[in-house]
């Protein structure tokens, strides 16, 4: 297959080429083709949610379990009523305060979503990007459209045209160039149909916005730690590999002169031993390792442009051949908690205390 790549403005801006671009992408959605298109998380693989062929079409391209179920974005709420069963008082609160937004919302779905689209459960992944590109396309399209990231599966999330078209050219029929993404992590995902709501996957809308906005909310076990395989998570991806480089690496935390110490004495070792290492830094702790394959990850100062560089960092460590990465560890508060979440499934949850 022939994939076509337009760019578009990221600034929702549209030229009437622009809006011909994006019209030309609808029309493959409606036609039951995939589409790869940014959102403000994510770069996301998008076909229509209510046709479980299209469903099917996107597992297939990713190389993902068919049991690992899709977010399914829409562009308005009234898109929201005639794929769910029920909106509970929480969901709706959340959806106020966070929509358009990098938040998920799982809900009991209703009959239009066929159980390919979500992973043969009974709810549904529910989000509202506010991507001016995602949301044109969505509008567009005149369906929901089920979008996972837009990655081969297990490989770090797309973060730019770019990485769609490494791993999904000749996969899928078009993608949307808008640029890099704002947020660089997944959305944050919250599961409303039980009596307190429950985080399943740390994001952007972080624990702290949450709990102000629905009071307690409880924190999912499998986002703290390893999943056993007998486990079955509420969030079905959660047990499964994810974000990983194709290099082995190593996270290391405590205090900051002994992490610098321990990452210097361990890169030195695999060196010595003829391997190609990477090293991920903060702009702080740049100048205190040796040169070469040393990638600053952004300022501490700032969590935002951690989230926003992490995927990239990772994927750019693939592209030049990296066999071992060390990475300091970040601060687990705010956006942290989503940071370190995928970091610690990149590295197998392999992390030194030092
Ligand atoms: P991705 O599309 O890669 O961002 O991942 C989507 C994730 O959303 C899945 O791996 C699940 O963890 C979660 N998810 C989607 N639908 C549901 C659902 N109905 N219930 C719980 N989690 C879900
Ligand atoms: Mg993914």
């Amino acid at each position: 297959m022939l994939t076509r790549l337009f760019r578009v403005s990221d600034k929702g801006d549209f030229s009437a080429e622009d809006l011909r671009c994006i019209q030309e992408a609808a029309d493959v959605i409606r036609d039951g083709g995939l589409v790869g298109f940014p959102t403000e998380t994510v770069y996301g693989l998008g076909g229509n949610a209510l046709d479980a062929s299209a469903s099917k079409k996107i597992y297939a391209a990713k190389g993902r379990p068919s049991d690992n179920p899709l977010i399914v974005h829409v562009s308005c709420m009234e898109e929201i009523l005639p794929i769910t069963a029920d909106i509970p008082e929480t969901g709706k609160k959340l959806a106020e305060r966070f929509w358009p937004g990098p938040m998920t919302l799982i809900f009991r779905k209703s009959d239009a979503v066929p159980r390919e689209t979500t992973g043969g459960l009974d709810t549904v992944a529910v989000r509202m990007p506010s991507d001016p590109v995602a949301a044109e396309l969505i509008r567009r399209a005149g369906v929901p459209i089920a979008a996972p990231s837009a990655n081969t599966s297990g490989r770090p999330s797309p973060t730019r045209a770019e990485h769609v078209w490494q791993d999904l050219h000749g996969k899928i029929e078009v993608i949307l160039d808008g640029g890099p993404v704002k947020v660089g992590v997944e959305s944050t995902i919250v599961d409303v149909t039980g009596k307190t709501p429950t985080l399943l996957r740390p994001g952007a809308i972080t624990m702290e916005m949450l709990e102000d906005a629905v009071g307690h909310v409880e924190i999912d076990p499998a986002i703290l730690g390893p999943v056993s395989p007998d486990v079955h998570p509420k969030a079905p991806g959660m047990k499964y590999r994810h974000y990983a480089p194709k290099a082995d690496l190593t996270i290391v935390e405590g205090d900051m002169d002994r992490v610098v110490g321990e990452i210097n004495r361990l890169a030195e070792e695999k060196l010595a031993a003829g391997k190609k290492v990477g090293i991920i830094c903060t702009e702080e702790t740049k100048n205190r390792y040796p040169e070469g394959m040393l990638e600053s990850i952004g300022t501490r100062s700032r969590q935002e442009t951690i989230a926003h560089n992490l995927f990239a960092v990772l994927r750019d460590f693939d592209d030049r051949g990296a066999e071992y990465i060390f990475s300091e560890g970040f601060a687990e508060d705010h956006l942290g908690q989503a940071i370190m979440n995928r970091m610690k499934k990149a590295a197998g949850y392999h992390i030194l205390h030092v």
